[in-house]
């Protein structure tokens, strides 16, 4: 696989022959990259920046097994109004990009809706079944640098009310039909298994996955 900047590209031989060009050097340009290597294609990767220094980069930096059940704009008055108003921390957005973003804002929330979240889960629930062992592949592949960088111990999320956390154990719950353990803790066993948002939270759910069934072959 040959890989570009794009500011590097003008010193380069544009003519050379690839099977594939792939644009875009974030987790999802790498990883379609690596499998078309991987099944004998000759890959030329480009980006603008370096590889992965743009939204994959920047990110929580968790394998997002439970990610199945996607982010949805919300439906709740109080939700939307406190994003209105620029009051959240998971999004931030500028006044004068409102009517640029305003139609896609419009389609991300028609799609809001249960049966539209449903049916969205189950077209991504095969893809991401995988996702944890194929990190895995990929972090061997890296080899030992790489896994000191990663922990495989589920992530744990900190509610601060019981309704929040009502809320959260009932999402926690929609997960299970596609393999994502979950717990709930409250109390002395959260306490005496980490001393992480002793203070501030009322009580945590966890989150770890089970090792997925293999995709059957297309
Ligand atoms: C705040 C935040 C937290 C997140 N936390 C998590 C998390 O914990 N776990 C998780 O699984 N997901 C998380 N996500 C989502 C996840 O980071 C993204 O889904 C993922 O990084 C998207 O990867 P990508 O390759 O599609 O995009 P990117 O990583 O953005 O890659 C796109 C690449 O394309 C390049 N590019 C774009 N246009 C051009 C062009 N015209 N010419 C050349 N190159 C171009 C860019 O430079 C960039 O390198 C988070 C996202 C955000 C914003």
């Amino acid at each position: 696989m040959r890989f570009w900047a794009e500011e590097q590209s003008h010193d380069r031989d544009r003519t050379l022959p690839t099977d594939v060009i792939v644009l875009g050097a974030g987790m999802v340009g790498l990883g379609v990259a690596l499998h078309l290597q991987k099944r004998g294609r000759d890959v030329v990767l480009i980006d603008r920046r370096g590889a992965g220094e743009e939204t994959s980069y920047g990110n929580s930096g968790l394998i997002q097994r439970e990610g199945v059940i996607p982010y949805t704009f919300p439906r709740e008055f109080g939700a939307i109004l406190s994003y209105a108003i620029n009051n959240r921390s998971d999004v931030v957005y500028h006044l004068s990009a409102l009517p640029r973003l305003a139609p896609w804002l419009f389609r991300y929330w028609q799609n809001a809706t249960p049966d539209r979240i449903e049916r969205s889960a189950q077209a991504l629930a095969p893809l991401m079944a995988q996702c944890v062992q194929e990190h895995d592949a990929l972090i061997d592949e890296a080899g030992d640098a790489a896994h000191t960088l990663v922990q495989h111990k589920g992530w744990i999320r900190c509610l601060r009310t019981e309704e929040s956390l009502g809320q959260a154990i009932a999402n926690a719950r929609r997960l299970d039909t596609y393999g994502v353990d979950h717990a709930v803790l409250t109390g002395r066993n959260y306490a005496s298994s980490s001393r992480m948002c002793r203070r501030r939270s009322s009580a945590r759910s966890t989150f770890a996955a089970r090792r997925p069934p293999p995709i059957p072959a297309c």
